[in-house]
């Protein structure tokens, strides 16, 4: 049934793939995914939750309210010739789609359509919403949403991720907040009169011994990074006045992560203390940890099941399979997920195809991988459940230059249109049955037992850009 979509879909894909745009400024994704929805009769809304770039496509009426969420934001640095098998950066382009999202908003769109018409044949009641959502990669679009009362009425959330393996995702994802250090001090000639000058560039590397003195009474499972975002300039012989550090602090849950930020707080204030420095901290984003649902997850696992993967031909196997040459095979089978059932056959099929080319079994699981989504920001408010679809050779991860050589493949192709088939097959079992939706919610309620979604993010902090 998406046969009749199949160009138009691809034209948004390949449009989105060419056009890479950042957080908050996928203005040329976003209105070609508008315009195409409003097209197809949907209702649509801009700027949602002042992310300007952001949209909710709604049709139907009533309930359930299923929420299909889509993003679009690409990366930079991630330039790269289409199909191109060797590192080699596409002239004039200084971003690239390395994180496939320009096949996720586009298989987002794909299960919206297939789903309302499933409903519509069927003479079926419901609401089928696609969510565009921006800044997955820097800003956490889905948050400042969820934050603001977006999902509120949502019955359930269906998204996917383009990956390497054919999957149902399970288990959690950590809670994440970033934030700036800047340190205030004085400057001085750094020889003849250092006494007068109070460094910041010092309280920057004072807070990072003191946050790597930290490390050793943390959680296993907690994570602290940095990144000198300011070092105070280039000139050594100038006591610097200011310098600037980002962190991401994360952890498993939202209240163990905003205690490890309240530490690394007081860290700062004493490298603030120790230097004569002033101390200014700036919060910049938080992503809630994913809380799993293990009966929505079944559904959408059944479906999978029923449905299978996608089946390539002899030519995409040896596409995939120069790809997959480029990276050594020990790296992907040293970063698998780690909720498979059976890892030893996922391994196998790792060392005996160049690409996913079967059902990857995972086991419902409270087991925290680690990285951080916004998407969990969604799973606080309303039962949510991905998938994700072989779209890439096995081999590179998320975030390569593979990655976006691949973008425009036929197998990506295959997996984004399958990410839709996935989604709007779960959707219709959740119209058709409603108790599936009801043990969804009452495993929702229980995980949260009484307590409710409370963002990271702070009251009267808006979306902000990044370049
Ligand atoms: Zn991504």
């Amino acid at each position: 049934m998406l046969e009749k979509y199949t160009a138009s879909l691809k034209a948004l894909a390949d449009f989105a793939w060419a056009h890479p745009e950042p957080g908050f400024r996928e203005a040329a994704c976003s209105r070609s995914q508008v315009d195409f929805l409003r097209a197809q009769g949907f209702e649509v809304t801009e700027n949602v939750a002042d992310t300007v770039t952001g949209y909710m496509a709604q049709w139907g009426s009533g309930r359930p309210v299923i929420a299909i969420l889509g993003e679009f934001d690409a990366l930079y640095g991630l330039q790269q010739k289409a199909d191109c098998p060797e590192e080699s950066p596409e002239p004039g382009m200084t971003m690239g789609h390395g994180c496939g999202h320009h096949l996720l908003g586009v298989g987002a769109i794909a299960g919206g359509l297939l789903l309302r018409d499933l409903l519509t044949e069927r003479g079926l009641s419901g609401t089928v919403r696609i969510y565009g959502c921006p800044g997955e990669e820097s800003g956490s679009g889905k948050a400042y949403m969820a934050r603001d009362g977006w999902f509120d009425d949502c019955d359930a959330a269906l998204t996917w991720h383009p990956a390497n393996f054919h999957m149902v995702c399970r288990g959690s994802s950590q809670s994440c907040i970033q934030c700036y250090f800047r340190f205030y001090g004085v400057a001085s000639h750094a020889a003849s009169a250092p006494h007068l000058g109070r460094s910041a560039l010092d309280a920057c590397e004072l807070m990072s011994v003191g946050v790597n003195y930290l490390r050793e009474h943390m959680e296993d499972s907690d994570r602290v990074h940095y990144a000198y975002s300011n070092p105070g300039g280039g000139s050594p012989n100038v006591v610097q006045a200011f310098a600037e550090v980002r962190y991401l602090i994360r952890s498993t849950t939202n209240p163990k992560c905003e205690a490890l930020y309240e530490r690394v707080k007081d860290i700062a204030r004493g490298a603030a203390l120790m230097t004569g420095a002033r101390l200014e901290i700036v919060f910049d984003e938080g992503l809630s940890n994913t809380v799993p649902n293990n009966a929505l997850e079944a559904v959408m696992d059944g479906v999978f099941r029923e449905i299978g993967v996608p089946e390539y031909t002899d030519e995409e196997r040896a596409y995939a399979r120069r790809f997959k040459e480029t990276f050594p095979t020990e790296g992907q089978l040293s970063d698998m997920p780690l909720t498979l059932r059976d890892p030893g056959a996922v391994a196998e099929n790792i060392r005996r195809s160049p690409l996913c080319d079967v059902y990857v079994e995972t086991v419902p699981s409270d087991i925290c991988e680690m990285g951080s989504t916004d998407v969990g920001d969604v799973s606080w408010v309303t039962p949510t459940a991905t998938a994700n679809l072989s779209c890439y050779s096995y081999g590179a991860g998320a975030h390569s230059w593979q990655w976006v050589a691949q973008g425009k493949s036929s197998v990506a192709l295959k997996g984004m249109l399958h990410a839709g088939k996935v989604i709007a097959l779960t959707g219709l079992r959740l119209v058709q049955h409603p108790e599936l939706l009801n043990e969804a919610r009452r495993e929702f309620e229980r995980r949260l037992a009484g307590g409710r979604y409370k963002s990271l993010i702070p009251e009267g902090v808006k979306p902000h850009f990044y370049d």
